[in-house]
């Protein structure tokens, strides 16, 4: 069963409206950037004649560091919040040696079937969080992932992205992804991961109201990198890895279309991810029983007069 919701449930910020705030305060940060460096600068090098030479090199300077503070600060929001978040999932509990695998982004064609070979293989569970028009297109490859009893997330149904869509789009994204990935696999998508780890209040809003707990992750093997190798995501999956960790693969997508992206580095590195972490002694567990030991932040206890 699907549930149904009107436009009134989501919070009205149009579209334009958060384009228009996104440039406003990328041009604020530019301002204070070019300010505080020039001042430094002019106090520092006041003997030196500031020619048109030195004009241009401050503003290339002052766009560089514009462009890596709004980096940070996405990378911030996206592995730790602003807010009080107890909504959204990052990690399970660090005092287990559980882990969990996830993937994004499928299914596809040529390189799922091979995951979940090895995955077979070794008798380990993941869940899959998938991407809308995937599921369609590949309807027996969908099915195959549940069949195996791995864990179904909605990914979207066009890979959006989330803050910059309006409202209609984010509304039909999520709502089309869920039903798509309910009939091909049978299976009501337990969780929901937005594109990029991207996510705004409308997108926790609705998640909440469809029962689909929104899970980003602790460790990237980045293995969306194009020209990455076996090697690279090994090392990141295995080296850092501890109780609690979910990790991030792609069995799917590419740097720029949905589709198309080599990922025989990601199927190369996924028998030696799973001995390396069997060696460290963490155990391979479904997501769902990770994020039953769950170390979210605690919610206060109210007492409440009989
Ligand atoms: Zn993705």
């Amino acid at each position: 069963m699907l549930l149904k919701l009107g436009m009134s449930d989501l919070l009205e910020v149009s579209y334009l409206i958060r384009l228009v705030m996104l440039l406003i305060s990328a041009s604020v940060i530019y301002i204070c950037i070019r300010r505080f460096a020039g001042s430094v600068a002019s106090r520092l090098f006041d003997w030196v004649p500031v020619s048109s030479r030195d004009r241009v090199l401050m503003a290339v300077i002052s766009t560089l560091l514009t462009t890596v503070t709004i980096f940070l600060a996405v990378h911030f929001y996206v592995y730790n919040g602003l807010d009080y978040q107890p909504d959204i999932y990052r990690t399970g509990n660090p005092k287990t040696r559980q882990v969990a695998l996830t993937f994004d982004d499928g299914p596809s064609q040529e390189f799922t079937p091979l995951v979940l070979d090895i995955l077979k293989e070794y008798d380990v569970p993941a869940t899959f969080f998938l991407v809308g028009i995937h599921a369609e297109r590949y309807p027996d490859i969908a099915r195959r992932i549940a069949e195996e009893g791995h864990g179904i997330g909605n990914h979207t149904y066009g890979h959006i992205t989330v803050p910059t869509a309006s409202n209609k789009a984010l509304y039909e994204e999520v709502i089309k992804a869920t039903r798509v990935i309910a009939q091909t696999t049978g299976e009501y998508p337990k969780y929901i991961r937005p594109p990029r780890g991207v996510y705004d209040a409308r997108f926790r809003r609705l998640s909440h109201v469809l029962g689909q707990k929104i899970v980003l992750w602790t460790i990237s093997t980045r293995d969306w990198r194009y020209g990455t190798s076996t090697q690279a995501i090994v090392r990141r999956a295995v080296s850092q890895a501890k109780g609690g960790d979910i990790i991030l693969f792609h069995d799917s997508g590419a740097l720029v279309r949905n589709e198309g992206g080599d990922r025989s580095a990601t199927v190369r590195a996924l028998p030696l991810v799973i001995e390396g972490l069997r060696q460290k002694g963490l155990e391979i567990v479904p997501l769902g029983e990770l994020l039953e030991e769950e170390f979210g932040e605690e919610f206060p206890v109210v007492e409440i007069p009989e």
